[in-house]
């Protein structure tokens, strides 16, 4: 019996092992999931929490219900992965998982401890985040008696997971205090690293301009190297000082701990990849998808899909003894909520930046790339029932995983 092992049932892991259920011979594959906990998080959900847009049972479902039959799931922490004699150690038990092939699927997770004054007794109070389920929540509770004053969204340090979902959180915010009637009361102010308001030029001068619409001040290039919780400042390498009333968060993203304590991960603990077929440079056996791999594309939950439609094709002729063929091109998809009902779409991938046109119909849509509507807000609250009903269960979407040039309007410049 051949032996496969998914570390990690999140987005890419319980989506890899619902395709792979269905094509590997039953007789011949034992696959197996671990995970450390029972509950799947929606994750994109996160960001409507904290405005009272979703409630929490929005967002969380037992990992259970989408794992396949047939497919072995343990719940237990990974201690260890010891790829030089193919096995992983689990805390539960002590027990040892062999392997013939390994899927690492442990994603991405912020990291306040890692910026000095973050993680003190201000977090939760004065400090917030929204990449958490326990974040989220409190800063739901937290905003629905604010009275107004200096919110500022910071990012840390890239890359983090869904780059646009700190935009999105700025823009509805700017809807939100709309709504209760005191946005003259709320200075709103993105604080990032990046030259601009996103990571490609084009998308970034497009959401730059939206921020300036809204009235949201945009400090660029700040690099925080602390926090002071006691003169709520945040304070960059440079000593420049950003002050705050609320300190919306994105700490550092790092990849799971076990990454690190195995020796396989670079100095964020992401599994460094081939970026199109997914394979560890050291170990042939070894692979890395969704936000544990170091690619160089957005980690998000659509890069994740894409690039497990392209590796379970490539998987079935690689077992086979075939050379790896499909290539994974970083394809990217992101509805940005921008508030007051509509939304941005944005498509990419490692080559080609977000580009204006027509998706996915070529000249009809119905979503507008680089653009405003009311349709991609529509997209971006159906995707929450797509997540749970098809994507999860490893169905088929009517969407190629790599990225056409089909309803985009290039200039030679951006191709
Ligand atoms: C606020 C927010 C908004 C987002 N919005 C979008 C969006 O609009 N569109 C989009 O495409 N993406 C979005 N994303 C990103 C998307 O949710 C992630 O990219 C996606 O979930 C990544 O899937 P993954 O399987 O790689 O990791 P995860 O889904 O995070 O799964 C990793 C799993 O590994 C497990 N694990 C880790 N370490 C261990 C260990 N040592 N032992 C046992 N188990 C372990 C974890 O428990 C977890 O279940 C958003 C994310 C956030 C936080």
């Amino acid at each position: 019996m051949k032996k496969l092992v998914v570390l990690g049932a999140g987005t890419a892991g319980t989506m890899v092992v619902n395709k792979l259920s269905h094509i590997l011979d039953r007789e011949e594959w034992k696959i197996t999931i671990v995970d450390q906990h029972e509950t799947h998080y929606y994750q994109p959900g996160f960001l409507f929490i904290p405005f009272g847009i979703y409630g929490q049972n929005d967002v969380i479902k037992p990992k259970r219900d989408f794992i396949p039959a047939g497919v072995e799931m343990i719940v237990s922490e990974i201690e260890m992965i010891e790829p030089e004699k193919n096995r992983v150690r689990l805390a539960k038990e002590n027990r040892y998982l062999n392997y013939d092939f390994l899927i690492i699927a442990t994603g991405t997770h912020p990291r306040p401890d890692e910026t000095p004054g973050m993680h003190n007794g201000q977090w939760r109070k004065s400090i917030h985040d929204f990449y958490t389920f326990e974040g989220t929540t409190a800063l739901a509770k937290h905003l629905r008696t604010w009275e107004g004053g200096r919110l500022v969204l910071n990012i840390v340090e890239m890359p983090i997971k869904c780059p646009v979902a700190p935009l999105e959180f700025i823009f509805l915010a700017d809807w939100f205090f709309h709504t209760q009637g005191i946005r003259d009361r709320v200075d709103l102010t993105f604080v990032t690293p990046l030259p601009g308001a996103f990571t490609k030029p084009r998308a970034s001068k497009m959401l730059g301009n939206t921020m300036e619409e809204k009235n949201i001040n945009v400090v660029p290039e700040f690099m925080v190297e602390r926090v002071d919780p006691d003169k709520k400042v945040l304070v960059s390498y440079e000593e420049e000082e950003v002050p705050y009333d609320l300190l919306v968060t994105i700490p550092i993203n790092m990849g799971a701990e076990v990454i690190e304590r195995s020796g396989m991960g670079d100095e964020l603990n992401h599994v460094p990849v081939d970026k199109h077929t997914l394979v560890s440079p050291d170990y042939d056996n070894v692979f890395a998808l969704g936000d544990a791999a170091a690619l160089p594309t957005s980690k998000a939950g659509s890069v994740a899909h894409f690039a497990v439609e392209v590796f379970v094709e490539n998987f079935v002729r690689y077992i086979e003894g075939l050379e790896m063929r499909e290539k994974f091109d970083g394809h990217s998809n992101c509805y940005i909520e921008s508030g007051f009902g509509k939304g941005i779409l944005i498509d990419f991938n490692y080559d080609v930046e977000p580009l204006p046109g027509k998706f996915p119909l070529p000249g009809i849509g119905p979503f507008s790339l680089l653009q405003e509507s009311e349709m991609n807000h529509w997209g971006k609250m159906m995707f929450r029932w797509i997540y749970w009903n098809v994507l999860l269960k490893g169905k088929e979407m009517p969407i190629a995983a790599n990225m056409t040039m089909a309803g985009k309007w290039a200039t030679d410049k951006q191709v």
